[in-house]
């Protein structure tokens, strides 16, 4: 077990639902505490800079468009495993595989616009945390 932080993205048509406090509500449940948050609007080119590594996929340019369709709230997760816990509680990718009361499960409208984003690993957390949040924005407590 370790502690560690991780990047959440609420994305833009979960914000359009006005499900904001019911996915935060999923995460601090499970074991989460928000030490960062801010809504922000990506343009196309931050957007294509957050999914870098998906570029020449056949749904990256969907993905890109969809990210930068509305507004996003980020945030940055604290706490035990935290990396892991966040995208047990999102459920998968594709919310048709989804595990029953997941975010994805009942959020998710399909697999290119699945709710959220949660980091996979500890150098992508690291890395997806500073692309948001300075680290004077980050209150661990
Ligand atoms: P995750 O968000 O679960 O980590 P990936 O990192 O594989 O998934 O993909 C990033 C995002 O790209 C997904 O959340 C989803 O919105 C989109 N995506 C991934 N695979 C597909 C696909 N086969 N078709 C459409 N969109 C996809
Ligand atoms: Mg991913």
């Amino acid at each position: 077990m370790s502690i560690e932080q991780t990047l959440s993205i609420i994305k833009p048509n979960a914000i359009n639902k006005n499900v904001i406090g019911k996915i935060i509500d999923r995460l601090e449940t499970g074991g989460l505490q928000v030490i960062a948050a801010k809504m922000v609007y990506l343009t196309k080119a931050r957007a294509e800079e957050f999914y870098a590594i998906h570029r020449g996929k056949p749904f990256f340019n969907g993905l890109v468009s969809f990210m930068s369709s509305g507004p996003v709230l980020a945030m940055a997760l604290y706490g035990e495993n935290a990396i892991a816990k966040n995208r047990d509680i999102m459920g998968a990718t594709n919310p048709a595989n989804a595990a029953p009361h997941t975010i994805r499960a009942d959020f998710a409208d399909s697999i290119d616009e699945n709710a959220v984003h949660g980091s996979d690993a500890p150098d992508t957390a690291k890395q997806e945390i500073a692309f948001f949040f300075n680290r004077n924005e980050i209150f661990i407590r």
